[in-house]
């Protein structure tokens, strides 16, 4: 249904401010910030059956529907980011492909795996792509490495995540601290994470990453621990223009940034997301940063902006929104 509203909205908008472009699986957004071109691909949605988040169903439903979104069974995007940097072309973060098979354990369902289907036909072949930066370990973020045979899908990139947070879920036993996650579950995840990067380590692609490091010019790591015990929002820079991926560390405006205080039932730890969360997100609505949200509404491209409750708003970049240092860019259909 989305992919089929944005084919609508690209054809009413085909002159030369279109912003989206449909493919045959998906949708892509393209951008631009200071001199960096990018592209936001969709991989498709996730579901939970029921509230993730830590606080009553009331609370969650009220959030939700006050912005006409339904929030049973919760769905939410995954935005991957492809930049073309001076330094090559960067992926930031890999989607959940075939994720229902490498985790049988987890309840909902996933429509999610599309990514490489919209590279290709987006004119963005995965053997294109120089960098894959993984904001962190979770199954959603890192399955769409490996295809269905285990091997490598992305055969020229790199792959580059937190020292810490490989060194976390590569271990032979993984343990969590607050989460409700049954230990299996944890295994499966561990599992896939191993299972993704492995074939990436084997073939000597796999950099490790600092704490605050900066494995390319243009390219910051900034720890926003809590999700995962190890997690990252990654900060690009051009002109004197900057971006923010967030990767989890909120989920989206109906929930997380609306709410900061939100557990989401997957955290590593609680209280330490919220202030990673927080921290982040005065930063970034203070500075005015374009940010991308991993789980927002596809593209999940926008700015934060501050409520006067102390919590945090998101204005999405869209057609009729253009913001501050960011320009959509037209495209062949
Ligand atoms: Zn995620």
């Amino acid at each position: 249904m989305l992919s089929t509203i944005l084919c609508l909205a690209a054809l009413c908008f085909s002159g030369a401010n279109a912003l989206s472009v449909c493919t045959a699986n998906s949708p892509t957004f393209r951008f631009e910030f200071g001199k960096v071109k990018g592209t936001i691909v969709y991989d498709g949605p996730s579901f939970f059956s029921s509230n993730p988040f830590t606080v009553a169903d009331s609370l969650v439903n009220d959030s939700y529907n006050s912005l006409f979104r339904e929030s049973f069974p919760f769905e939410f995007s995954l935005n991957v980011a492809v930049f073309d940097l001076p330094e090559g072309r960067v992926m930031i973060d890999a989607g959940a492909f075939n994720s229902a098979e490498r985790l049988p354990l987890i309840p909902g369902t996933s429509d999610a795996g599309r990514l490489v289907e919209t590279l290709k036909s987006s004119g963005m072949h995965p053997s294109s792509i120089d960098y894959v930066l993984l904001t962190h370990g979770h199954a959603d973020h890192v399955l769409g490495l490996i295809d269905e045979d285990g091997k490598r899908v992305f055969r020229k990139a790199e792959v580059l995540i937190s020292k810490e947070e490989h060194m976390f879920w590569f271990a032979d036993s993984v343990k969590l601290n607050d989460s409700v996650i049954p230990q299996p579950i944890v295994d499966q995840l561990a599992r896939a994470y191993s299972d993704s990067v492995r074939p990436y380590l084997k073939g000597g692609k796999l950099r490790l990453v600092e704490e605050r490091g900066c494995p390319l010019p243009s390219v910051r790591f900034i720890p926003t621990y809590g999700h995962t015990p190890f997690h990252n929002a990654i900060e690009l820079h051009s002109e004197g223009e900057r971006m923010v991926v967030a990767g989890d560390a909120w989920v989206s405006r109906a929930d997380q940034l609306r709410n900061v205080e939100w557990g989401f039932v997957i955290d590593n730890e609680f209280g330490r997301a919220a202030s990673s969360r927080r921290a982040l997100l005065e930063e970034v609505a203070g500075s005015r940063a374009l940010a991308l949200s991993y789980h927002e509404q596809f593209p999940g491209v926008g700015h934060v902006t501050r409520n006067a409750d102390g919590d945090f708003d998101w204005v999405g970049l869209n057609v009729g929104n253009l913001q501050r240092g960011a320009r959509t860019k037209c495209d062949k259909q």
